[in-house]
């Protein structure tokens, strides 16, 4: 487990148990023993070909655990709760989850029923996602917020009002200043008193990677001198009461707490005097950047982790508004948060298969004789290949590698000159490889192929190099004997994982196993997790050599015998599906290839049985048909 430093950022969902597989404990540090689930046995069970009548689901998988999320929400809402307590901060929490960030629909329902008790509500931030948190909370609780951002025309605007019309507690938070004249205009039109908020571009600027919109460049939100502007228009129009909340978002993975209290105190000063401006101001919303520590390290230095935990997030924010409320005598708003991230990303597991990888184990020689091997080679070669052979006999390491490289230059400028044949470069390179093994050359990183998508499940690496750990669920008490990168199955030189949490440029990995290998039931089988990707990646995800998304299952802690139960279970899109996003028709496309399957079997027919033809070509038109309904995934045997 320290190898894959599991204790740092599993801790308190992911850890080892006694056979040497990843469980989770789905309760976080709550989760009795007998709760936790062993990952290789719900991978097992998924994928068997008896279960869900009879049609195993493919891998790669997601498994979802409803049981984190919920502990997430209650985790965030009672570090809150503390804070508050501990403080004597006259107000409460109350957070909204930003859909954008998995807007799956089980995910944006499970967190309107376990957030109800805390009237935990949705940001939106188009219209697509306006209308799925307006659905999803028709069923929450009614004083949940909805918050709609993102850039707005009259189309969203006149949505949200409708929103607020059906009774859901809806603010309309400015991004640009031209939005404020549509919703004047049609609030009126729709006799909708609206509730108003205003995003603010404060100057506390957060440096990292996903800093990039704060700061008085950034790409959102409005100036002091624009939300001046905003207030002295709605005094005009007599609707200075609407406006009621202050809302900012400094980035997503806010480095260190001293940060956040600067952007939360700068924000507070903004609130205060739109106090003193007359607005009704009732809420703060300190937008999202709650933190994962993706390594481990808690160190706010790595830009894969931040300094502080759920506890110490919260008491940054209480104190840094009352301390300005306070000083100012201004009562204490309602704190908001739009974490996403910080709810999401631990509770699904991406899980994927080794199909094969590069080996080195057993350099051959080749069946050449070592003399017609040597004639080949020019003389400068043949001087490299006695001072390679003479300094193997003494074991000097240095020299070999000197010689080593030299001797397989000389013959492949050999080879492109056509002087050695294609036996005989392989022949030295056999050679190369066997006194390098010898005299104790470290074994090479080795690449694993993985059955896997990177674009499409793992966008970020791609696109913005973000790491995610990534270990084997299985085997973890064996020592792994090689280390590997992790290549996938698109034909792009791009979709390789060659970096890892810790600065590794690879990862620990064992050997894979043939048949009757050492691990019971699951022979040969090798299955990687990706963790704490449940935010951001699946949507991200594109279609590079058109593979689709994973499987995806949903898997209660049960008391019954296996410990968990799956309460749903979805195949990834098949080949038709994805054809289908690029326009494609399968159908019609099914129908074209039989017709010719038809059409290269009509000419056989004068001189062949006309059974066997039939016979042929209808099993041919099935094979089809199976393509394009199963998974673009490599189909590995269960
Ligand atoms: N709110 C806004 C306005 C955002 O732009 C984002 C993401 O960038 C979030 C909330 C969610 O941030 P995080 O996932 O860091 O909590």
């Amino acid at each position: 487990a320290s190898l894959y430093k599991i204790d740092g950022w599993g801790t308190p969902y992911f850890s080892v148990n006694s056979s040497g597989n990843i469980s989770v404990r789905p309760h976080g540090s709550g989760t009795l023993s007998h709760q936790e689930i062993d990952l290789l046995k719900i991978v097992k069970k998924v994928s068997d070909p008896k279960s869900f009548g009879g049609l195993g689901l493919q891998l790669p998988l997601v498994v979802r655990f409803p049981d984190v999320l919920k502990n997430r929400l209650e985790s965030l809402n009672s570090a809150f709760e503390d804070a508050i307590q501990s403080l004597g901060y006259e107000s409460h929490y109350q957070g909204v989850y930003p859909v954008k960030c998995n807007q799956d629909r089980f995910v944006v329902e499970d967190i309107v029923k376990f957030g109800s008790p805390f009237r935990f509500g949705l940001e939106a931030g188009s219209k697509p996602e306006l209308l799925l948190a307006m659905s999803c909370l028709c069923k929450g609780n009614p004083e949940a917020f909805l918050v709609c951002n993102g850039f707005k025309d009259r189309e969203y605007i006149s949505l949200a009002l409708i929103a607020r019309k059906l009774a859901l507690n809806t603010v309309i938070v400015l991004e640009q200043e031209e939005e404020l004249d549509f919703i004047i205009d049609l609030s009126k039109q729709l006799c909708i008193q609206p509730v108003i908020g205003v995003r603010a571009k404060l100057r506390t600027k957060h440096s990292g990677h996903f800093g990039s919109t704060s700061g008085e460049k950034g790409k959102f939100g409005l100036t002091t001198i624009q939300i001046l502007r905003v207030v002295k228009k709605l005094e005009q129009v007599g609707m200075l009461d609407c406006l009621q909340l202050l809302h900012f978002h400094i980035g997503s993975q806010i480095p260190s707490t001293r940060l956040l209290a600067d952007g939360v105190g700068e924000a507070a000063q903004i609130y205060c005097e739109l106090v003193r401006l007359g607005a009704h101001m009732q809420v703060i919303d300190i937008g999202g950047g709650l933190g994962i520590d993706y390594d481990g390290s808690k160190s706010v230095d790595s830009d894969v982790s931040v300094g502080y935990g759920l506890q110490e997030y919260a008491a940054a924010v209480v104190e840094a508004v009352q301390c300005v409320c306070d000083r100012r005598a201004i009562k204490h708003p309602v704190l908001c948060s739009e974490s996403g991230r910080a709810i999401v990303s631990h509770h699904s597991v991406l899980i994927f298969e080794v199909v094969s990888a590069t080996t080195y184990k057993d350099p051959a020689m080749s069946t050449l004789g070592l003399q017609y091997l040597v004639e080949g080679l020019s003389e400068d070669a043949r001087a490299d290949y006695s001072n390679l052979s003479a300094a193997a006999m003494r074991g000097d390491y240095d020299t070999c590698l000197l010689y080593t490289d030299q001797l397989k230059q000389r013959c492949l400028e050999q080879f492109k000159q056509g002087s050695l044949d294609m036996e005989q470069l392989a022949a030295v390179d056999g050679l190369c490889d066997l006194v390098s093994k010898a005299i104790g050359v470290k074994e090479p990183v080795r690449t694993y192929h993985a059955n896997i998508s990177i674009f499409t499940s793992i966008p970020d690496f791609w696109a913005i190099g973000q790491l995610f750990p990534i270990a084997p669920i299985h085997r973890l008490d064996e020592k792994p004997s090689a280390r590997g990168i992790l290549s996938d199955l698109t034909c792009d030189s791009d979709g390789k994982i060659d970096k890892f949490i810790g600065g590794e440029s690879s990862l620990p990995l064992h050997e894979l196993e043939g048949e009757g290998g050492a691990n019971g039931g699951n022979v040969g089988k090798y299955y990687l997790g990706m963790f704490l990707g449940g935010a951001y990646e699946e949507a991200l995800g594109g279609l590079h050599n058109l593979f689709g998304g994973p499987s995806v299952v949903r898997v209660s802690q049960s008391d019954g015998p296996y410990s968990f139960a799956v309460t749903r279970a979805m195949p990834g899109p098949s080949c038709a599906d994805v054809l289908r996003v690029m326009q494609h028709e399968p159908e019609l496309m099914f129908e074209t290839l039989k017709q010719r399957v038809q059409e290269c079997y009509e000419q056989r027919m004068e001189d062949e049985d006309e059974d066997s033809i039939h016979n042929a070509s209808s099993d041919l038109a099935s094979g089809l048909a199976r393509s394009f309904n199963n998974m673009p995934y490599l189909a590995v045997d269960s």
